[in-house]
């Protein structure tokens, strides 16, 4: 295709604006996906993606268009949409899809306004120098207030409020000539064609027939079908299979030449091989540069996962594996617990890869699985210069030290006027530094702040929307790490620490963490024969205490000597119930009692 016909573009928008949704109508518009074989979010091929409304995984498709209004007037046009992941813990997934493009369409729900996505993603299309072309969605909605928001956009990016489009990915209104819009607006890509191949990579996809798919963008030179490819950050070489173009199914081609959008597959098994950001050249003709901005996706929040029936870990293992062929930024290696027995610690980008995990391996694999209360990444300095990195608190090191450091993020938090207050109270209990507040318009409020990402992984984002009731919304990336003045709090039964309850908390949380957690479990776990000290302490220093009870576990005298098959009867049956028993110390404790204490904490 000759370049100067192609435009490629993404677009982006809060979650919920309807990304999707405009997708869909462009693919029918443009005739690639007939009314027959239409079906919603056609893009999400992931099940969990369509249950959930939410897009995953990038995806990127060809169109033709030929422009049906203005000077470009019936111009045939290629282009290439790349749909985005709208969720933070994807960001770096957006982040590459933006490279791919020339362009932007950023979408706005006409009937919310510009949200903390909204601002984080067309951040990262600017500095990414895309073209960003302003879009109103959902006007057909009777809460539809164009012309309101269309201010607040255009205050925004600088633009004029009569630039900002109005669409509806729903009847398909408007739709047309925004893809005219796409085409006027966006440039076509430039390149070198002369040059050594390189290829971006912005997505990769493992599939049970063909192995691995690579998504690649073409930025100089050219692919050719049955080359030998070289991936530049490892230099690892791999043998072309099979190349082509998304429109919306593969189609196989000969070559993939300057700006153009397409997969190759190599026979490779492990997505892990072709990384998100990384550059393909060709092996025969190297390219001496990779392209800028790749960057390995690093797990923030930790876990243990742990298979309800320990007669599922092998089966437990293998679905990890088979998982990981899809997911490069899934980490995990194996752990064993005195509470629940044999699992894996598995690293995530954030709360939402870690439950859409959880949720394909119980769905797709026939797991039931408990996982322990995520946790962040500390570093740990200790008075003898040495360093740990800690991803289990259960390995918080026991010797002196000198500090410690935890992970921060910068927030985003847009709100109504109304809700400041509840904002800044709920910020303020969670460690956070307010850094900024703006008006995005009379009534709506940026605040910025930076919180410790430990502070925010757990139901930050529930109470946020509970306090303002669902108006907020909230943006994060990484920002590095700070000081903190964080303990160990373990938690003794019969004076032996509960691995799975250990947690490393700031200072003024670890009494109340302590209190909590001691009453939970001396009300789920049942009487000994013994009494049973429940404590909270932080290295030998207790900071809470609980009782449970003894009792004589008499059972046997019910039988009234005589009957001897009964009496049998009852020690079989006792011996069965000891088997999802764990002894902790001398204590025995259900499984149950372990998992109940976790899964509502
Ligand atoms: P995404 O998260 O940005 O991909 O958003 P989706 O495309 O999944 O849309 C979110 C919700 O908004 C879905 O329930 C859609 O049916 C709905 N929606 C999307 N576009 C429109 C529109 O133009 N009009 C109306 N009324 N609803 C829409
Ligand atoms: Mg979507």
């Amino acid at each position: 295709t000759d370049p100067g016909r192609i435009r490629n573009f993404c677009i982006i928008a809060h979650i919920d604006h309807g990304k999707s949704t405009l997708a869909d109508r462009m693919l029918q518009l443009t005739g690639v996906v007939d009314a027959r074989q239409m079906r919603d979010q056609y893009l999400d091929r992931m099940d969990i993606e369509r249950e959930r409304g939410i897009t995953i995984k990038s995806q990127a498709v060809r169109m033709p268009w030929t422009v049906r209004e203005g000077d470009q007037q019936g111009e045939h046009a290629v282009l290439n949409m790349i749909d985005t992941p709208g969720h933070v813990d994807f960001t770096y997934e957006v982040s590459r899809s933006l490279a791919a493009c020339e362009g932007a369409v950023l979408l706005v729900d006409a009937a919310q306004g510009i949200e903390a996505q909204t601002l984080a993603n067309l951040y990262l299309a600017l500095e990414n120098d895309l073209h960003v072309i302003p879009v109103l969605n959902k006007i057909d909605l009777p809460a539809a207030q164009p012309d309101k928001y269309a201010e607040e956009l255009a205050h925004l990016i600088g633009c004029r409020p009569e630039d900002c489009l109005r669409v509806s990915g729903k009847t398909g209104d408007g739709v047309p000539h925004l893809l005219d819009e796409i085409v006027r607006q966006f440039t076509p890509p430039t390149g070198d064609a002369a040059a050594p191949a390189r290829a971006m990579i912005f997505d990769s996809v493992y599939d049970v027939y063909r192995g691995v798919v690579t998504y690649v963008r073409v930025i100089d030179g050219r692919i050719e079908a049955r080359e030998r490819i070289k991936m530049m950050s490892t230099g690892a070489v791999h043998e072309l299979l099979e190349l082509g173009v998304i429109a919306p199914e593969m189609e196989k081609a000969q070559a993939l030449g300057v700006g153009e959008v397409g997969y190759l597959i190599t026979g490779v098994k492990d997505v892990r091989q072709s990384r998100v950001g990384d550059t393909v050249t060709i092996n025969s003709r190297p390219a001496k540069e990779a392209l800028g901005g790749y960057k390995d996706p690093k797990p923030m929040v930790y876990s243990g996962l742990y298979p309800i029936d320990g007669s599922d870990y092998p089966d437990f293992r293998d679905a990890l594996d088979r998982l990981k062929l899809n997911d490069a930024a899934l980490h995990y290696e194996p752990e064993s617990s005195a509470a629940l027995g044999f699992g894996f610690r598995c690293g995530f980008l954030g709360l939402l890869h870690l439950e859409i995990i959880r949720e394909r391996l119980e769905r797709e694999f026939n797991l039931d699985l408990i996982s322990t209360a995520p946790n962040v990444v500390y570093r740990v300095l200790m008075e003898d210069g040495t360093e740990v990195v800690v991803t289990n608190p259960s390995e918080y090191p026991t010797g002196k030290i000198a500090e410690v450091y935890e992970p921060v993020v910068r927030a985003t938090v847009l709100t109504p006027n109304d809700y400041v207050g509840a904002v800044m109270e709920l910020c303020q209990g969670r460690r956070g530094t307010l850094r900024g507040m703006d008006y995005l318009s009379a009534d709506r409020v940026e605040l910025r702040y930076t919180l410790p990402l430990a502070e925010i992984i757990y139901d930050f984002f529930d109470q946020l929307k509970s306090r303002t009731k669902g108006y907020a919304s909230l943006d994060y990336e990484p920002s590095g790490e700070q000081m903190a003045e964080l303990v160990k709090v373990d938690i003794l039964l019969h004076g032996e620490a509960v691995d799975a309850f250990s947690a490393i908390v700031h200072k003024d949380k670890a009494y109340n963490y302590g209190v909590t957690i001691a009453a939970k479990l001396r009300s789920l776990i049942p009487r000994q024969q013994f009494e049973v000290p429940i404590q909270a302490a932080i290295g030998n220093r207790v900071i809470a205490r609980e009782t449970i009870r003894a009792i004589r576990k008499d059972v046997l005298a019910k039988c009234y000597g005589g009957d001897i098959t009964r009496k049998r009867k009852l020690l079989e049956k006792q011996k069965e119930g000891k088997k999802r028993m764990k002894m902790v110390g001398r204590v025995e404790v259900p499984q149950e009692a372990f998992i109940a204490a976790l899964s509502t904490s």
